[in-house]
């Protein structure tokens, strides 16, 4: 028997960005005060604390900002997932995001590669944004 996968409990916080996911969208809350944007999504600027918040479209490009392969897995749910590259990809427009980096082998992911968001469609209840690299000259 497959163990059941945790699932990410939606806030009032964090609801408009679980339903931008499930339409295939990332996106990310910015203040309508002092234009900060941030991820991960919460009721209040952590710059300034104000509450008027909007949303904004990513392009879901950006690169990996950290990353390492795990291959143990920390819940039966993943024991058929290992090794997997588990990142922090860092978009263009500056925020950060824990994820993971797929369609491609574990060990040749490296901090800089670029990136691009793919969305992977779980079940019938949950979607999640994960990256692959794209393929370009190196630096
Ligand atoms: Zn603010």
């Amino acid at each position: 028997m497959t163990a059941l996968r945790p699932m990410p409990v939606a806030t009032s916080a964090s609801a408009p960005y679980w339903d931008a996911v499930r339409a295939h969208r990332l996106v990310a809350p910015r203040c309508r005060r002092c234009a900060t944007l941030f991820f991960y999504p919460r009721a209040r600027c952590p710059s300034c604390l104000h509450d008027d918040l909007d949303w904004v479209e990513l392009t879901g490009r950006g690169h990996v900002y950290s990353c390492t392969v795990v291959r143990q897995a920390a819940h039966p749910a993943f024991a058929d997932h290992v090794p997997y590259v588990f990142a922090i990809v860092e978009l263009e427009e500056g925020v950060r995001m824990p994820t993971n980096v797929i369609d491609c082998d574990p060990a040749s992911v490296a901090p800089d590669d670029a990136v691009e968001v793919t969305f992977v469609d779980v079940d019938d209840e949950l979607t999640l944004p994960m990256f692959r690299p794209v393929l370009q000259a190196r630096r």
